[in-house]
């Protein structure tokens, strides 16, 4: 699975064995033969592979201009950007392989969850939550793959609340203008490519990023019936979740709670665009040998002298060995919100009473990694459908839908189903 690589060859050159297969994802043999054909089928269609997977090996290095850890939908970004600069060399270092062909596929969206791309967290119990699953503890998938937990996740595309950017901003003395809302807004424009600008707010979308938008291509029946249940109870449907709507500095500001909406997400033709397929291919492609992407490479620690961040030491699946490697400007740390504070800790940096309680040597005391973590609750509702109304509610996938979407990139397997009707609860959470 591991592998160093500058750039990539063009997609499907090479024969490749998936190592995380789809069939195997799937608890119920019932599903294990039409699991397998999916599998089998997608695995043809070049340009969903992941060309990671065929890249020649780099030689070895050790020092870089920077080192970024975590090839996840945060450092997939960084470290492309980065090395936009042609005379840096970024390393990006990542501790999973390349993504499952089979997990491009949207209808594949929960396939992969407890699967050997997710680190398989398990919280622990608590008082107010997870109070239906045994001992009080959830699952909380994050993703060990090239693209990080954006190959697991659910692709609605839906910026932050732009209230919380304002609050932060206004809280922490130490951040300037560009950390509030209308700071953070020309980024979001700059990455996109919206496909429907005519459906979006004017001022509030891009077109031409790495990043592109759209709704799925298909959307089940029954997706309707719920916007039009909505708007019965008095709740309108809206088209643009990311809009003028819930902009604070609008006189007439609605939170988008106060609405339902078919999500935007984050797919090209009909299959995922995980932030390394949105960022990290293309600057492979480049060609410019200066980013580097070792894969299988768990960084274990820091390496910290004089007071800075001069390198990391990481474990390589590769040969069983730890190394060491050094960056001239900086290592930045983009390991997703469980495993960047723990990989902090583990260096020395954290909250020195919690570091001295289990022995490991205190680099410096930063009381506050790894708290104040922030998550929102998900609630999954299972029920039963009368025959006739099942079959059309247009989700069931079969030999059909498969076919369809080998031709055209479209039907059930093209979308996450019912998962892209959206309501926020933004309103009941602020009032
Ligand atoms: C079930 C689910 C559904 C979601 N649905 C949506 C959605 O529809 N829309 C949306 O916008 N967001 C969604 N999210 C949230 C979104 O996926 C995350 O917020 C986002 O991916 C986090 O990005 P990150 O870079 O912080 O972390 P990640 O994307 O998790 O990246 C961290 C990366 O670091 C790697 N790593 C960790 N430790 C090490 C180490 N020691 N050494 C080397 N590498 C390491 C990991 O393997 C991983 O690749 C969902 C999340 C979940 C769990």
């Amino acid at each position: 699975m591991q592998t160093s690589f500058e750039a990539p060859p063009s997609p499907c050159p090479c024969a490749f064995s998936e190592p995380t297969s789809l069939p195997a994802t799937c608890g119920a043999s019932a599903f294990l033969a039409f699991m397998s054909i999916v599998e089998g089928v997608l695995k043809s269609q070049c340009e969903l592979v992941d060309p990671l997977r065929c890249a020649p090996h780099a030689e070895h290095r050790s020092v870089f201009d920077f080192i970024v850890v975590g090839a996840g939908s945060g450092g997939s970004v960084v470290a492309s950007r980065l090395s936009e600069i042609r005379r840096w060399n970024v390393l990006l270092l990542e501790a999973g392989g390349p993504e499952p062909t089979a997990a491009q596929a949207p209808a594949m969206y929960f396939n992969y969850h407890g699967s050997r791309i997710d680190w398989n967290f398990i919280t622990e119990p608590e008082e107010g939550a997870c109070l239906n699953m045994p001992e009080r503890r959830c699952r909380w998938p994050r993703g060990k793959v090239m693209g990080g937990t954006s190959v697991l996740h659910g692709m609605m595309y839906v910026r932050g609340s732009p209230r919380d950017y304002d609050q932060w901003w206004a809280k922490d003395a130490g951040l300037g203008p560009e950390w509030a809302f209308r700071g953070v807004l020309p980024h979001f424009i700059r990455s996109e490519d919206n496909l429907e600008m005519a459906d979006m707010d004017a001022g509030y979308h891009g077109q031409g990023g790495p990043l592109t938008v759209q709704r799925f291509p298909h959307r089940p029946p029954l997706a309707d019936v719920l916007l039009a249940a909505g708007r019965e109870m008095g709740v309108p449907t809206v088209s643009d979740l990311n809009g003028a709507r819930g902009d604070p500095s609008k006189s007439r500001w609605l939170p988008t709670g106060e609405a339902f909406a078919i999500a935007q997400a984050t797919v090209r033709n009909g299959s995922r665009l995980s932030l390394s397929r949105a960022y990290i291919r293309p600057a492979l492609r480049r060609g410019w040998g200066n980013l580097r992407v070792k894969t299988g490479a768990r960084v274990t620690k820091v390496i910290v002298s004089g007071g800075s961040a001069r390198g990391v030491e990481y474990f390589s699946e590769e040969d069983g060995k730890v190394h060491s490697v050094y960056a001239t400007k900086e290592v930045i740390v983009c390991a997703g919100a469980v495993q960047t504070p723990q990989l902090l800790m583990l260096s020395g940096i954290g909250p020195k009473e919690h570091l001295e309680e289990v022995g490991i040597p205190v680099v410096k005391d930063l009381p506050g990694v790894g708290s104040n973590l922030h998550n929102h609750v998900s609630a999954h509702v299972v029920f039963e459908l009368p025959a006739d109304v099942a079959m059309e509610s247009g989700t069931s996938l079969g030999v059909e839908s498969l076919a369809e979407y080998m031709a055209t990139r479209t039907g059930p397997m093209s979308s996450t189903g019912l998962s892209q009707v959206f309501r926020a609860l933004e309103f009941l959470l602020h009032h």
